[in-house]
């Protein structure tokens, strides 16, 4: 695996590609303190590229980044805004001023399905039927089964399992596998056996370590990981490279690497999310 923290993506090819590269194009949970949009990341091979969240400030990000001309489709792993919010800024940027030709597979939690409809209520226009339900207009919206079982070939040569994280609301813990590796994502969550399954030797474990230090009910309570926390989860799924993302402080992005370092000593590389930076498995 090869890290940089300026490289551009390549750009897509015909046809699956050995190599997935993730981007990160947001991965801020609470305030606006490193001016960086939400969680959104994109993984990209030579067969195009997947969404994975898209909170606030992700559709922005996606323009710029140019990746949205070869993206294939959306995977959201919970409902909560700053992980979803901007799927109506992606779905109005499909259909307006000109609609595309087609929609977008468009994958979450099967429990939080009615979520997409309720948008289209409150943002639908009536008065421009190209927007006139613009989530199910833009996307073609599936059910993520969290049992682990189904694996989905997302595009080719790359396939995705869910498995259950443990949040407020149905979180899903992703699991995307290729020819030449794993990258998993824990979501938001606690420490539970669902969010270990789909990190199991990842070669890169994106996962959330929102606090420092953290209250149980912000922990169990709710459903959030410790710099600690996150270190001793990915030292026991064994991964090869912990990707510590959501903060809720970038303030403390410097001893949330220390802490997490400290919670798996063996672990030879550990690095913090930050927007544009993109690493490579089976480069
Ligand atoms: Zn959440």
């Amino acid at each position: 695996m090869t890290a940089s923290e300026a490289r551009a993506p390549r750009p897509a090819a015909e046809g699956p590609d050995a190599a997935i590269t993730l981007t990160v194009l947001g991965c801020r949970s609470g305030a606006p303190d490193a001016g960086s949009p939400c969680s959104g990341y994109v993984l990209t091979s030579g067969a195009g590229s997947i969404l994975v969240d898209c909170g606030s400030g992700i559709a922005a990000a996606l323009a710029r980044s140019g990746l949205d001309e070869g993206l294939r489709g959306v995977v959201v792993t919970h409902v909560h805004a700053d992980h979803s919010l901007d799927l109506v800024a992606l779905a109005y940027g499909r259909r307006f001023p000109r609609p595309h030709a087609e929609r977008l597979p468009l994958w979450l939690p099967d429990a939080s399905l009615d979520r997409v409809d309720r948008l289209d209520d409150l943002f639908g226009i009536p008065t421009l039927p190209d927007l006139a339900r613009p989530i199910a207009q833009s996307f073609d919206v599936r059910p993520l089964r969290l049992d682990g079982a189904d694996e989905i070939e997302v595009m080719p040569g790359l396939r995705m399992a869910a498995f259950p994280a443990r949040h407020a609301v149905p979180s899903a813990a992703l699991r995307f596998s290729c020819e030449s590796g794993t990258i998993a994502f824990s979501s938001d969550t606690s420490w539970t056996e669902g969010v270990l399954q789909a990190a199991d030797h990842a070669d890169l474990f994106v996962c959330e370590a929102t606090y420092l230090e953290a209250t149980e009910q912000e922990l169990e309570g709710h459903g959030h990981l410790t710099a600690e926390l996150a270190g001793r989860l990915a030292a026991e799924a064994s991964v090869r490279h912990l990707l510590l993302t959501h903060l809720s402080s970038w303030r403390d992005a410097e001893a949330t690497l220390a802490v997490a370092r400290s919670a798996a000593p063996g672990m030879a590389h550990i690095s913090l999310a930050r927007p544009g930076a993109t690493w490579t498995v089976g480069a």
